[in-house]
């Protein structure tokens, strides 16, 4: 169970401290069976041991969260080299380094009292800060879930300050030498908090997490030099020379950081809009799930559907369905304009003028696409062209698409014999995307990306559940890129991607050779699909769905495409397979694949009934 965060009033100002689901759980499990018993009977004030536990609950969630707070912690000490180690998923130990301004021998101890901070001192602060930090929350919760160790010199002093701490407190301290800087020793998270180690994923999961979280402030902060390193293995280096352009070669890939478009500046610093820098993928390069979207606040990494939405819509037409662009997008603005204080983690801001915000990024990405492509044509909707503008056009696009649905009843669907589908004889294609086909009873379209995906898909999973999928070697092996989180994935999931036909090895760094892929495939955008395939599999599922969800990757990636033209056979034999289709009304992902005009609603429409 995930910590319930939308309990929060959406516009709540200021941060309150609240309880979730999931803290009253882990109070629960805090709370011994006998207090337990009269917890029921009476209210009662909470040690300060479980109080301090609930509240470190809120900042630190998981070992990704003790990595975004000392990462924020050493950006805001000024560091330009970060170097992160993280050993089991996160649970056995993390590690920060950083070369930055380090803490006085005689504030050591300070920095690990709750609200106790150096970045502001008053509300005034509060409203022009910049600075990623400000609660003071952050090691004092940490040190109350996990054992840390902290060495640290100052600037200005000839020697470090070791401080040890368990429970929160400090139970060593020395004198010790160290370079500038400051390196935090997180081990043992979670090891007292027996709820939350139960609710932790995978060390697969967490590691992707992990290694996603500083894939993000490596392009927020290119200037710094970040490297990660996951149980030995270095998973991430950034260059730290200021070009977001190579910290994207390093976290997509060479090519896709040389596609990817730069934004041209806009707005002005300090002005009510924000200032947007940044790049967008051309409507070439695009992924399967939103995971590839960036968003920095004035370099905070933030979650919004706000910019989500901005930019999406900009991309309007321009991407296949269920496709999602790259982007990397900066804004700027001043902090008084930005309300970071409405959630625990910093993770979601409110800005005070959504609307311009929204416009100004959706415009600007907007524009960056238009000038570097030609405007598509409208060829998968059944608008007629026109001479209005793209804008205009998109809206007639989608009224023609909603009347014709009001016009063309989907099937209805039949519970006696499952889907099936009758015999269909093969009219011709429409728009190169619809294959036109007459039933017993009335007219068929058949979307043929959707009702190829459906054939793929059942056969697919019943190659590999039967273990006889079809694969195609490769003449001249395939490299392909991976991003850290990808690799994670591929590291501890390869098996499942060998069940389905592929064969990849190692070659260098973040580099795999593809030697073997799904017949299926045929060669048709391979890297897309391998790359789609382990993408589908980020989220924890069950096994089956697992298996499903690459199932309808691969299918995706090898179905004939809307836009393609099919030969009279073609199109037959698709029609057979779907004939023979276990559920041939839905592609995989449960859009439908015909639409049925019957031969009543015909007569109807022309007045012969
Ligand atoms: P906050 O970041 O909100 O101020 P933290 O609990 O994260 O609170 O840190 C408390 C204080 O400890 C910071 O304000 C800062 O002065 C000091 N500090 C923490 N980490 C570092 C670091 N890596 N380098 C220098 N100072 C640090
Ligand atoms: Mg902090």
């Amino acid at each position: 169970m995930e910590p319930i965060f939308s309990t929060r009033p959406p516009f709540a100002t200021t941060y309150i401290s609240i309880s979730t689901v999931f803290l009253k759980q882990e109070l629960r499990d805090t709370i011994t069976a006998k207090e337990a018993e009269t917890e029921t009977m009476s209210i009662r004030i909470l040690t300060p041991d479980v109080v301090s536990k609930i509240a470190a609950g809120e900042v630190i969630e998981r070992p990704a969260s003790v990595v975004k707070e000392l990462v924020e912690n050493s950006l805001d000490a000024g560091a330009s080299q970060i170097s992160i180690e993280v050993k089991g998923g996160g649970t056995n130990s993390i590690r920060v380094s950083d070369n930055g301004a380090g803490i006085p021998h005689d504030e050591a101890e300070l920095a690990f009292q709750r609200h106790a901070t150096s970045k502001i001192t008053d509300m005034a602060d509060l409203e022009s800060n910049t600075s990623l930090g400000f609660r003071g929350e952050a090691l004092p919760s940490i040190a109350q879930v996990a054992q840390i160790e902290l060495l640290t010199r100052a600037k200005d002093e000839v020697s470090g300050t070791y401080l040890r701490l368990q429970n929160g407190k400090v139970i060593e301290r020395s004198v010790r030498a160290h370079p500038q800087g400051t390196r935090v020793t997180v081990s043992n998270l979670f090891r007292d908090v027996p709820a939350r180690l139960k609710f932790l994923k995978s060390s697969t999961t967490e590691n992707s997490q992990i290694s996603h979280l500083v894939t993000q402030y490596g392009l927020a902060f290119p200037e710094v030099r970040f490297s990660l390193i996951i149980d030995g293995r270095p998973t991430l280096r950034t260059p730290g020379g200021g070009k977001i352009r190579d910290v994207l070669a390093e976290v997509y890939g060479l090519e896709a950081a040389r596609a990817m478009l730069q934004i041209e500046k806009t707005g002005k610093e300090g002005g009510l809009s924000p200032a947007v820098s940044g790049y967008v993928s051309p409507s070439s390069l695009s992924r399967a799930s939103r995971n590839y979207l960036s968003f920095f606040v004035n370099q905070r990494w933030i979650q919004s559907r706000l910019l989500a939405r901005a930019v999406e819509k900009a991309y309007e037409g321009l991407l296949g369905v269920g496709r999602y662009p790259i982007a990397v997008i900066n804004l700027s603005m001043p902090p008084r304009l930005v309300d970071v204080n409405v959630h625990p983690t910093k993770r979601e801001i409110r800005f005070s003028q959504e609307p311009v915000v929204f416009n100004t990024v959706y415009g600007t990405v907007h524009r960056t696409l238009v000038g570097t492509m030609p405007v598509p044509e409208i060829g998968s909707s059944f608008a007629t062209a026109s001479i209005l503008s793209r804008e205009a056009q998109s809206r007639e696009a989608s009224l023609a698409d909603a009347n014709l649905e009001m016009a063309l009843t989907p099937p209805p669907p039949k519970p006696a014999s499952a889907s099936a589908i009758p015999l269909l004889r093969v009219l011709g294609q429409v728009a190169s995307t619809y294959i036109i086909a007459e039933g017993p009873d009335g007219l068929y379209l058949i979307d043929q990306h959707a009702a190829h995906e459906r054939v793929l898909f059942e056969r697919i999973l019943s190659e590999q559940a039967e273990k006889r999928v079809e694969v195609q070697s490769l003449l001249e092996p395939l490299s392909v890129e991976l991003s850290p989180s990808q690799e994670e994935l591929l590291k501890s999931r390869e098996e499942i991607l060998c069940q389905f036909g592929f064969a990849i090895e190692p070659f260098g760094e973040r580099t795999y050779l593809l030697r073997a892929i799904p017949a299926i495939l045929a060669a048709q955008g391979t890297e897309e699909a391998v790359k789609a395939a382990l993408d589908s599999l980020e989220e924890e599922a069950s096994l089956t769905k697992r298996e499903e969800r690459i199932a309808a990757s691969l299918a995706c990636h090898g179905a004939v495409r809307a836009g393609q033209t099919m030969s009279q056979e073609e199109m037959r034999e698709l029609v057979r397979q779907m004939e023979r289709a276990d559920s041939p009304r839905t592609c995989p992902h449960g859009r439908p694949t015909m639409i049925h005009l019957s031969s009543g609603r015909l007569e109807k429409e022309f007045g012969r009934a």
